[in-house]
């Protein structure tokens, strides 16, 4: 590997420098050997990856750290937080050149971690494995892993479950809570971080009249598209805390998350979530929310004879927001339509077909390529309103009669996944990898690999769609 000195350069305030504490009796998981390529890793490297997934081995080259930050959560001051279970163990320079974290989860206490146990399970390794895995596959923004370990140690939870290690890429561990933190207790940090940030994250801003404004703009419109590509391939994060939000717009932390089956936009996916705020449809809105306080946090860098102005100019950056979403919004669901995205009446046509997904509860990923197919007697099969169906169908063939077919039916294939990770699908995995049997695990990964492709000798019918409608949905809850 191709090690960067970079987080470790900061003051020495916003990190802790720990070695990671080893499992007893380390099971090999999973690799993802094709991510180990392209972060440039050795084949001696490659050949360790159990002992590096498991904290056994580090690297001389970079000393491993936590990271203190701070964050909302749940729309309430949470104070400070910080890696309490997992360290930054390499920032690495990937094969474009692209500086990658390294981060081990599960890797121990550190003074962050509160009444925490410094311990990751699993069930929650394994989901969070293979959705980074499959939201890349699917074109979104996000961390990856590497690999991941398990053990034969057990920590308690809602049950006693194995004890396990995953080593995430991300392309950056800074999150919108960091500049919470420093601002509450560190203020004097606050100009050098965010020129760090800059210089590492959106160097190009250096050139604008005014960085930090431009940095702003930057990491709201990243964040603006990455909720985009939620929203389009059903994905609800479940834990859209501001400490869970990183500044480059890619997904971090998995938790409690979710791939939608049957279209419901008030869904909930995370059991512990009662009052509701991290709905699948509240994601574009909870997004603007959490920006907002982050801007806050910038307002210490206005320049002190325009105060005001910079101020105005912030809101104006937030305001960009809602543009951003909904142009990446619109010409994605247009695509997966098979909709042209100058039509008039593409979008409400689109708008209604989700309607009616709504009201028949019918599945988001099998809808959109039963559409794609032409399957149109099958999608009205399931259908109570007919007249509604009818109806929208007749607007459908309208809006696409002068249209050219073929362009339009490539667009639907690249931007209707076949294969999303189900609930139950990951709950199979997770329960053969509890016997130390990962052969789900790897299974899941090679179909989800290539969401977009059919895999007829990989696929088994129950990944194509949601359980019968009277059997019990997996559950998911925050303990991980
Ligand atoms: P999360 O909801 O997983 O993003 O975690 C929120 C905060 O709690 C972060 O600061 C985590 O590091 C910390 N945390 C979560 N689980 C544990 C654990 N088992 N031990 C220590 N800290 C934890
Ligand atoms: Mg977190």
């Amino acid at each position: 590997m191709q090690f960067i000195q970079r987080y470790p350069t900061l003051d020495s305030q916003l990190y802790h420098h720990q070695a990671p504490q080893p499992l007893t009796q380390t099971i090999a998981g999973h690799f993802n050997q094709a991510l180990a390529e392209q972060l440039q890793w050795t084949e001696q490297e490659q050949a360790q990856w159990l002992d590096i997934c498991s904290g056994q081995r580090c690297f001389d080259e970079f000393r491993p750290l936590a990271m203190v930050y701070a964050g909302h959560q749940f729309g309430q001051w949470a104070g400070q937080l910080g890696d309490g279970r997992g360290l930054l163990i390499a920032q690495v320079q990937d094969k474009n050149a692209q500086v990658i974290d390294l981060h081990l989860k599960g890797a121990g206490k550190t003074p962050y971690s509160r009444m925490g146990d410094g311990r990751a399970v699993l069930r929650s390794v394994i989901r969070e494995y293979l959705a980074g895995h499959a939201l890349n596959a699917l074109g979104v923004a996000s961390s990856n892993a590497v690999g991941f370990s398990s053990s034969t140690q057990m920590i308690q939870r809602e049950h006693l479950e194995p004890a396990a290690m995953l080593l995430r890429s991300a392309d950056s561990h800074i999150r919108l809570g960091h500049f919470e933190w420093i601002n509450q207790y560190a203020p004097e940090l606050l100009k050098d971080f965010t020129e760090h940030c800059i210089a590492w994250h959106y160097p190009h801003c250096l050139a604008a009249p005014s960085p930090i404004l431009a940095f702003a703009h930057e990491v709201i419109q990243a964040t603006a598209k990455m909720i985009a590509q939620w929203q389009l391939c059903g994905f609800a994060h479940g834990v859209m805390n501001t400490d869970n939000l990183n500044i480059t717009g890619s997904t971090l932390d998995f938790g409690p998350y979710g791939f939608m089956e049957r279209f419901r936009p008030n869904w909930i996916n995370n059991h512990s979530d009662q009052q509701g705020r991290y709905t699948y449809q509240q994601q574009p809105s909870i997004g603007h929310w959490n920006l907002w306080i982050w801007l806050n946090n910038l307002m210490p860098l206005a320049p002190a004879a325009a105060k005001e102005q910079f101020k105005t100019q912030l809101v104006d950056c937030l305001e960009g927001y809602e543009t951003a979403f909904l142009t990446h919004y619109q010409q994605g669901l247009c695509a997966k339509m098979g909709l042209p995205d100058f039509h008039k009446d593409s979008f409400d046509c689109a708008l209604r077909f989700l309607r009616i997904l709504q009201a028949e509860q019918l599945d988001y990923t099998q809808s959109f390529q039963r559409l794609q197919h032409q399957h149109y007697t099958a999608l009205r099969d399931d259908c109570l309103d007919l007249r509604e169906f009818d109806e929208f169908l007749q607007q459908y063939h309208q809006i696409r009669e002068y249209q050219d077919h073929d362009a339009l039916t490539r667009l639907m294939q690249q931007n209707n996944p076949i294969y999303i990770l189900r609930n139950h699908m990951a709950q199979t995995a997770i329960e053969k990898a509890e016997q130390n049997d990962f052969s789900e695990v790897d299974r899941l990964f090679q179909l989800l690999a290539q969401p977009y492709s059919r895999q007829s000798s990989l696929e088994r019918p129950e990944d194509l769609a949601p359980l019968p409608a009277d059997q019990a949905a997996v559950s998911v809850s925050c303990s991980s």
